[in-house]
């Protein structure tokens, strides 16, 4: 086959998965994917329409009954094998990520790698998915409680993350016994459809994995044929607030289970008691991973007055010293972004925070090599009346908010609709117990800037999202709890 070695051969060339074909689109049509270090063309994909998508369901409903009925050991063992072909193929999984993401080769090897654990734990947490038995409440009443597949799953995800993204809903639904179609986006499908593939591969039954692929345009009536159809009995999204908002709109039709991974706005908190080393590098891990373009990374650091000014020349050096490239150059540490409008985006945010007041400590301008590749940036003397402040920037910008006071600082970082992640910094175990409660976040990194895995839930409060992905809470999204009263002849 084309791009992996393997037996099916259709990932890049202009098909797609539905049941055990690798197919068009009935209507012919295909978009096309380019590569955005240098505006390549890396392939097309097949236009999705909606009766596309309802072809991809039944495949999907035609399976469901006999995956839901097989042993979770069997469901288990064909995870482990897919794991194991992930691994095999981490290499030209990578190249072909980078080529159509941008995030530099180190990143994309690391992606695959943690692809391949994300579906060896929920492999295992398929094993796993216990009920209950409840004490007689009342004589002779036996009540069980047990856990069953909720039924077809619709995944849809989005570009930034093709690989371990598609794992963690994916994954998690076919442990848990439920057939699935998944939706990439249109900007990386290729990485996600050779996912695909491998799953074929690793011998999961033909229609538990389909994949649709279509263009922004066409999302809007094929994802809503989806949404539509009785039959599919869960949505799991990853991507903007906005569109979030629109889907559980049409979730809401047929009252389909959902969960509901949407935009952050991480506050990253440095106390003047941190350990700043520490603090530094922790920023700069989290700020920096796929040139900022992740729902996680730090969008705002607010820093201690004691601390503000060497904590940003340090920062500065730092930025300075990142090597922008092609994400397939030895060395590079920022890709390109991913199109022209992520790039002008971030960029008017930037330019609107100089106008409003900030000052341009580094960066503010597209990047020497051109394209959608950006400088990075450090603002100072942001506030919490500036666009950027409210708005990810999801590029490698850095708004830098001054405070005083630790109450200052939680009222700053609860200051936002948004609630995924935050991170801050103190060596004061009390003021880490007092921070950690006080502020509204689904994830805290606590002195770590590190914190995505695959056995630990992830997940948002407020406006970024419903339900976890990864931990043991992962695999429940895509289970329904049966109690049974069952009344005993004694
Ligand atoms: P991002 O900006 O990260 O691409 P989006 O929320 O725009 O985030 O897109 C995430 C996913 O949702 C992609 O697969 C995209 O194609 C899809 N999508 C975008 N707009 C719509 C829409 N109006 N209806 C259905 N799906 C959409």
């Amino acid at each position: 086959m084309s791009i992996l070695g393997g037996a099916a051969g259709a990932a890049i060339d202009g098909r797609m998965l539905i049941g055990r074909n690798w197919s068009a689109s009935e209507s012919q049509d295909v978009i096309e994917v380019v590569n955005p270090a240098d505006l390549s063309l890396v392939g097309t994909v097949p236009n999705a329409t909606p009766k596309d998508a309802e072809q991809a369901v039944a495949a999907a409903y035609a399976a469901q009954a006999g995956w839901a009925g097989r042993l979770a050991g069997e469901r288990a063992r064909l995870l482990r094998g897919w794991a194991d072909l992930v691994r095999a193929n981490r290499v030209e999984l990578a190249r072909l990520l980078t080529t159509e993401q941008g995030k530099p080769l180190a990143e994309s090897l690391g992606e695959a790698d943690v692809t391949a654990d994300f579906i060896d734990w929920f492999a295992e947490e398929g094993r796993r998915a216990y009920g209950q038995v409840i004490p007689e409440f009342a004589a002779g009443k036996q009540l069980v409680v047990t856990r069953e597949p909720v039924g077809v799953a619709v995944a849809i995800t989005p570009w930034n993350f093709p690989l371990s993204m598609v794992a963690r809903k994916i994954a998690p639904a076919i442990a848990a016994g439920c057939a699935t179609v998944l939706k990439p986006s249109e900007d990386a499908p290729f990485t996600s459809l050779a996912l695909a593939e491998l799953a074929h591969e690793a011998g999961i039954p033909d229609g538990v994995v389909n994949v649709i692929t279509c263009s922004r345009e066409n999302a809007v009536e094929t994802v809503k044929a989806l949404l539509a159809d009785t039959r599919v009995r869960k949505l799991s999204f990853t991507g903007s607030t906005v569109v979030g908002k629109i889907l559980l709109a049409l979730a809401a039709g047929t009252v389909k289970r959902v969960s509901m991974e949407l935009g952050g706005n991480a506050p990253f908190v440095v106390f003047d008691d941190a350990d700043l080393d520490k603090a530094l590098a922790g920023f700069m891990a989290a700020k920096f991973r796929n040139a900022g373009q992740v729902c996680i990374a730090p969008n705002r650091l607010l820093v201690q007055d004691a601390v503000h000014d060497s904590f940003v020349d340090q920062l500065a050096e730092r930025v300075k010293a990142l090597n922008v490239g092609p994400g397939l150059e030895e060395g590079t540490q920022i890709g390109p972004l991913i199109n022209r409008r992520g790039m002008e985006k971030a960029l008017g945010l930037v330019r609107d925070a100089v106008r409003d007041g900030a000052e341009l400590v580094t960066g503010g301008e597209v990047h020497a090599r051109g394209g959608s590749f950006l400088q990075p940036t450090i603002l100072t003397g942001v506030n919490s009346q500036m666009r950027i402040f409210r708005e990810e920037a999801f590029g490698p910008v850095v708004p830098v908010v001054r405070f005083s006071g630790e109450d200052e600082a939680i009222a700053l970082a609860n200051d936002t609709d948004a609630g995924l992640a935050a991170y801050f910094y103190s060596r004061d175990v009390n003021r880490v117990w007092r921070v950690s409660k006080a502020i509204e976040s689904g994830m805290i990194g606590v002195n770590d800037g590190v914190i995505s895995t695959p056995v630990a839930p992830f997940g948002g409060v407020k406006e970024s999202g419903l339900g976890r992905e990864g931990g043991q809470s992962g695999i429940m999204e895509y289970l329904e709890e049966k109690y049974l009263c069952m009344g005993i002849d004694k």
